[in-house]
C-alpha cells in the first residue's frame, strides 16, 4: 500500500486522484456476503489486533532499553541520539480538510492499540505563546517518546496550509518552510522516529455532505465552526497548497501517502494497512528478560 499511495517528488496532481477509489483493495473483496465494505471493516479488526500486538512490542523494547523501573517516555522526546539504528517510535501524520475523517481514522485505527503507548496530539490555531516561537516549537514539544506510537491530527504541514491560503504570514515565510521541514523531517528519521506522512483525500461534495451531517444533528455542532465554510469557499486554493506540499515534502526520507477518504471504510483499512507496513519493517519482537526466569519460577512456586 505504502508503494501505491506514495506520491511526491514530482507535481502531485490531486484532481486525479478520485477520493471515492479504493487502490489495492483486492477483488475478493466483494465476494463475501456483507461487500466490499463488511470486508474492510473485519479486515480492520484483525489488523487491528496485529496493530496493537507490533505497537505493544515497541513500547516493550523501550522499556527493556531504558533499563529497569525507567518509564518509557521519562525523558523528552527530541533527546533521541542521533544515528541510533532501528526507529523506536513511529509518528502518524494526518492532514485533511474540514471533514476529511481524522478524528474518525484515529478513533478505528489508533483504537486499536493500547492507550498507554499512544501520544496523541491536536494543532489548532497557535497560541499566544506558539506564535512567539518559530513553527516547529511546538511540534518538537510534541513528539513521541521512545516506544511510542504518535499520532498528530493536523501538523506543521498547516504552517504551509492555511497559512499560505489565509496569508498568514508573508509568501516568502511559507515558500522557506518546505525546506525546513524537510530538514526537519530528515533528522527526524535520522534519530529513530519512522514517520507515516498521510493525507486524508475528500472530495467537495463530500465535504458538503458531512458538513450538512453536522448542522443537521445537534450533537455534532460541537464539531462545526463558522470558519469552515470560509474555508470551504478556497477549496481550490487548499487543493493547490496541499498538492505543492505533497510534491515538496514528499521526500524519499519522508514520503506522503494519499488516501482516497470519501469512503471511510477505505480510509480506515487503507491507514492501517499503511502502519502495519511500518511496523512490519522495524522487526519487532518481545525483548527478551533480563533475570534469570527458571530463578524466578522456582522462588514464586516454591519449589
Ligand atoms: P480542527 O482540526 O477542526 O479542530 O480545527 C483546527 C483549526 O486550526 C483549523 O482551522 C486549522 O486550519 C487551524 N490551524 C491549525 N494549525 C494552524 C496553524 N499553524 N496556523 C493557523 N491555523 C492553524
Ligand atoms: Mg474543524
Amino acid at each position: 500500500m505504502r508503494e501505491l499511495l506514495r506520491v511526491g517528488g514530482d507535481a502531485v496532481d490531486l484532481a486525479a486522484i478520485d477520493p471515492r477509489s479504493t487502490p489495492g483493495l483486492p477483488a475478493s473483496a466483494a465476494e463475501g456476503g456483507g461487500g466490499r465494505k463488511a470486508w474492510a471493516r473485519g479486515q480492520v479488526r484483525l489488523l487491528g489486533a496485529t496493530l496493537g500486538r507490533q505497537q505493544e512490542m515497541l513500547y516493550a523494547a523501550a522499556q527493556a532499553a531504558a533499563g529497569p523501573g525507567v518509564p518509557t517516555g521519562a525523558s523528552p522526546a527530541d533527546d533521541a541520539a542521533p544515528g541510533r539504528g532501528r526507529p523506536d517510535r513511529v509518528l502518524l501524520v494526518l492532514q485533511a480538510m474540514d471533514c476529511g475523517g481524522k478524528d474518525g481514522t484515529i478513533r478505528r485505527v489508533a483504537g486499536a492499540m493500547n492507550p498507554l503507548g499512544l501520544h496523541i496530539r491536536s494543532f489548532g490555531r497557535p497560541t499566544a505563546q506558539e506564535l512567539r516561537h518559530d513553527f516547529l516549537w511546538r511540534i518538537r514539544r510534541a513528539l513521541p517518546p521512545p516506544g511510542h506510537v504518535g499520532v498528530f491530527n493536523r501538523s506543521h504541514y498547516e504552517d504551509v496550509l492555511v497559512a499560505r491560503v489565509e496569508s498568514l504570514v508573508p509568501e516568502a515565510v511559507w515558500r522557506a518552510r518546505y525546506d525546513e521541514i524537510n530538514a526537519f523531517e530528515r533528522k527526524l528519521t535520522d534519530t529513530g522516529v519512522a514517520l507515516v506522512k498521510v493525507m486524508l483525500h475528500i472530495s467537495y461534495a463530500e465535504q458538503g455532505e458531512r458538513l450538512l451531517a453536522r448542522l443537521t444533528d445537534p450533537t455534532k455542532h460541537w464539531k462545526y465552526h463558522p470558519s469552515d465554510l470560509d474555508s470551504r469557499a478556497r477549496w481550490g486554493d487548499y487543493q493547490a497548497a496541499y498538492a505543492e506540499a505533497l510534491s515538496r515534502c514528499g521526500t524519499d526520507a519522508a514520503p506522503w501517502h494519499v488516501v482516497p477518504a470519501d469512503r471511510k471504510w477505505y480510509r480506515d483499512w487503507a491507514v492501517a494497512h499503511l502502519l502495519r507496513e511500518t511496523f512490519d519493517d522495524l522487526d519487532l519482537g518481545y525483548p527478551p528478560a533480563d533475570f534469570d526466569v527458571a530463578a524466578e519460577r522456582r522462588r514464586l512456586c516454591g519449589d
